[in-house]
């Protein structure tokens, strides 16, 4: 028998998703009527379809694969040059940043990119996350080895844990100790915080003074509506030196079945060797996907650029605006109610205190039983999330305006 990876054994089951579902077919099978009436505003999903502009180019794409003279193979693994150029300039150069295409990195998903990050990485960095955390970062750092096992409250050796609670604004002051790696995650899945310009700054001169690898999560950016809020890590001076960041179609343009994304890896980005020499992220990273990766296809890449159509744009706008409608609608009901609400203004999540301080479990419990609607406990996205819970805006808006109603109903 071959051995395997013993890491993968430190991980802790009961794994959040899992978890609920096993509550929620709990609750259906035993409440057949109750069932029929289950919203789910969860798992972080969307729920609108692509825009037309996009399924447009991806029927063409498809035709141009069913014709020998325009028939496409293996890509480059990077990605296609009309795909990288359009980001490039949407994303980047129209707001002033300097992000060219040959930084940019076409990938299925920013899930595999945060995850697979750490392959040129060394296995001696202190990793400091944000707690609550999108469990990708932890779980792919014990899964590397990068940890010890769970104490008794599910916290790992070797980790650094950066407490995001109201207290904070759900974004963390630098640490005093040195970390090799930050992630940071901003607009943040699970809390729905941003953080500011200064907040950023604040970072990067962490990292600097630190010789501290960013890795900055910007998957929710385009939900966005307050103009000082940056999109980017490289808005901020010096980023350049010490950040990488990911992006994705998933949550804008409802991606998250079609698959594509993309890391940045600017050129002057540096990590050492033992020895103390500087080694390019951007090259490493590079023979990294080439040999692992043989490029997104090239219809999904094609279906992507039409997100920077003029066409593409608007219907982009109009999903984000559709989701963000949902957010307010859930947020003025939750407010009303009584609770304590955060996030919902930049971000498509609504993160909530639970009443008396109660466990979020509970709260999921009562949530599902009260109003058969599935919300997510803060507990499962690490210890600072308990006393918290997350809804999600990903809904049509008569789900969105349904749950408003049955949760604002609820005996808080
Ligand atoms: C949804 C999400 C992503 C996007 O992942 P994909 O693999 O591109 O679908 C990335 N980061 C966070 C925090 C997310 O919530």
């Amino acid at each position: 028998m071959a051995f395997i990876n013993e890491h993968y054994l430190k991980l802790q089951a009961g794994y959040l998703f899992p978890e609920i579902s096993r509550r929620v077919k709990e609750f259906t099978e035993s409440n057949p009527v109750a069932a029929a009436r289950l919203i789910r505003c969860g798992i972080g999903d969307v729920t609108e379809p692509l825009p037309p502009a996009c399924t447009e180019a991806l029927h063409a794409a498809v035709d141009e694969m069913a014709d020998r003279e325009t028939f496409k193979g293996y890509g480059p693994e990077h990605g296609y040059d009309f795909l990288r150029e359009a980001i490039s300039e949407n994303d980047f150069q129209s707001r002033g940043v300097n992000v060219t295409a040959d930084e940019i990195f076409v990938s299925d998903g920013a899930k595999c990119d945060t995850a697979n990050i750490l392959d040129i990485l060394g296995h001696q960095n202190r990793i400091a996350i944000t707690d609550p955390v999108y469990p990708v970062y932890l779980d792919t750092n014990v899964m590397a080895g990068h940890t010890d096992t769970a104490d008794d409250a599910g916290q790992y050796g070797g980790i650094i844990y950066l407490p995001c609670t109201a207290e904070n604004n759900f974004v963390p002051a630098t640490p005093d100790e040195k970390a090799d790696i930050i992630y940071l995650c901003y607009p943040n899945n699970p809390t729905g915080a941003t953080a500011t310009r200064e907040q950023l700054a604040g970072w990067v001169a962490y990292a600097k003074e630190n010789n501290t690898l960013i890795l900055f999560d910007a998957a929710y950016e385009a939900f966005i509506q307050d103009a000082e809020v940056p999109h980017s890590i490289y808005e901020i001076a010096g980023a350049r030196e010490c950040a990488i960041e990911f992006r994705s179609f998933s949550k804008n343009a409802g991606f998250t079945g079609t698959r594509c994304a993309f890391t940045v890896i600017p050129k002057e980005l540096t990590g050492t060797d033992t020895e103390g020499n500087a080694h390019s992220l951007h090259s490493l990273w590079s023979r990294r996907t080439a040999t692992k990766f043989n490029g997104a296809s090239y219809p999904i890449q094609k279906a992507a650029a039409a997100v920077y159509s003029d066409a593409g744009k608007t219907q982009v706008q109009e999903l984000v605006t559709h989701y963000m409608g949902n957010a307010k609608i859930l947020r003025e009901a939750t407010i009303a109610a009584g609770l304590e609400v955060f996030g919902g203004t930049n971000a498509p999540y609504i993160w909530l205190k639970t009443p008396n301080a109660a466990p979020s479990w509970n709260i999921f419990d009562r949530v599902l039983n009260e109003a058969a609607v599935v919300i997510t406990p803060g507990a499962g996205f690490g210890n600072a999330g308990e006393g918290y819970f997350r809804i999600s805006a990903f809904n049509s808006r008569a789900n969105a305006e349904e749950v408003a109603e049955r949760i604002g109903a609820m005996a808080w």
